[in-house]
């Protein structure tokens, strides 16, 4: 029996400790701009936290994202924001039943 390691990751939010695929990425482009990494693939500085929105009004309250990738994010970018992980709540949600156990790492 080979012995799986869980990639974990801290959310920003929080600051439980999570497997990676349990969270939503948030990541900083090379332009500044901050986006919501649904694949986890973007290239770029990345915060995660976990796929809950009640989570996300806590980074929001807090700054969080200011935090954990230096740079000043505006009211305007974390409501936008917001509205993205709203939307993307629920698909990630979904995936998250499906996605099978592709990890070898
Ligand atoms: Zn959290």
């Amino acid at each position: 029996m080979k012995q799986r390691k869980i990639p974990l990751r801290k959310c920003v939010a929080c600051q439980q400790m999570m497997p990676k695929k349990e969270l939503i990425r948030v990541v900083k482009t090379p332009s500044d701009e901050l986006l919501i990494d649904i694949t986890g693939k973007k290239a770029g500085r990345g915060a995660y936290l976990c796929g809950k929105s009640s989570c996300f009004k806590l980074a929001k309250k807090s700054r969080a994202f200011d935090r954990a990738l230096k740079i000043t994010v505006s009211p305007e970018i974390y409501d936008a924001l917001e509205r993205d992980f709203i939307k993307v709540e629920d698909d990630f949600l979904a995936a998250k039943d499906t996605v099978d156990d592709d990890e070898d790492e």
